[in-house]
């Protein structure tokens, strides 16, 4: 009897054990940003394929707005996109939508870290031909396509009057993602629908690319840029991203038929009524 109380009790115990590890594991998984697709969406049949070089996208005087969730997103996902504008003399807006104050090192001063981070942003645009940077400030690691971030961005769309929009993709996302990134294309797209946007969204960190632009001639300026964002990627790190988004780069090359070359890829949709 006392024996099998004993069995007993140390199975309640392991049970509670596994209970209280489990839910500290999801407490974890839920506090910090990334985040896994379990069930990816399966991407659209009837996705026609797009050269965004064919849209425009490049003529003199383009009107480009680009909405990121971090400062240094830029140059992690259309780094090559942006120098191609560049070379185009199109006319190119940037609206990050937190200051990136958590970065990779939580534990930093995250006041700090907000205040150099947007120096280094400002200075990656400056670089990228970027004319006008906007900070909304919202919360890093926590952002919301909330009413605040739609209808902040609606207004810049409003006043910026673009043809193009280049955002997260938040539909298709890839296996692992950032929860930010996600929001902020929420947002991105639900602003330029409040706003009466129409036009070609580029949707990029997309897992349903339907073309690409070959940034090939850009790529080692656009490598070198990621530097830009040196308290985040400096030294090792700095080597590791750069063979991260170039390996990414390849892969949309040889998607594309184009291997040995880089390519950024996207998911471009028309959005808005037909002009
Ligand atoms: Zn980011």
């Amino acid at each position: 009897m006392r024996k099998r109380r004993g069995v007993r009790g140390f199975l309640r115990l392991v049970g509670s054990f596994a209970g209280l590890s489990g839910a500290a594991l999801l407490g974890v998984y839920l506090w910090q940003p990334q985040r896994i697709e379990l069930f990816p969406k399966e991407p659209p049949t009837d996705l026609a394929p797009v050269d965004p070089a064919g849209l425009g996208l490049l003529r003199p005087g383009s009107r480009v707005l680009l909405v990121t969730a971090h400062p240094d997103d830029e140059a992690f996902y259309v780094g090559g996109t942006l120098l191609r504008l560049r070379e185009a003399g199109a006319v190119v807006r940037l609206v990050v939508m937190t200051d990136g104050d958590k970065g990779y090192y939580p534990f930093h001063d995250s006041r700090g870290t907000g205040r150099v981070r947007r120096a280094e942003q400002q200075r990656a645009a400056e670089l990228f031909g970027i004319q006008s940077v906007r900070f909304l400030g919202l919360p890093d690691g926590r952002l919301q396509a909330d009413e605040r971030s739609v209808d902040a961005l609606a207004e810049e769309i409003r006043s910026f009057r673009p043809q193009f929009l280049l955002a997260f993709d938040p539909e298709y996302v890839r296996r692992v993602y950032h929860r930010d990134h996600r929001r902020a294309g929420e947002a991105a797209v639900r602003a330029a629908e409040r706003a009466g946007f129409s036009g070609w969204a580029l949707l990029f960190s997309t897992s349903a690319a339907n073309g690409g632009l070959d940034v090939t001639a850009q790529w080692p300026e656009a490598q070198r840029l990621l530097g830009v964002h040196e308290s985040q990627f400096f030294g090792a790190r700095l080597a590791y991203i750069q063979s991260m988004v170039d390996g990414r780069a390849r892969a949309a090359a040889t998607e594309l038929g184009l291997s040995g070359r880089r390519v950024e890829p996207f998911r471009a949709v028309r959005l808005g009524r037909e002009r």
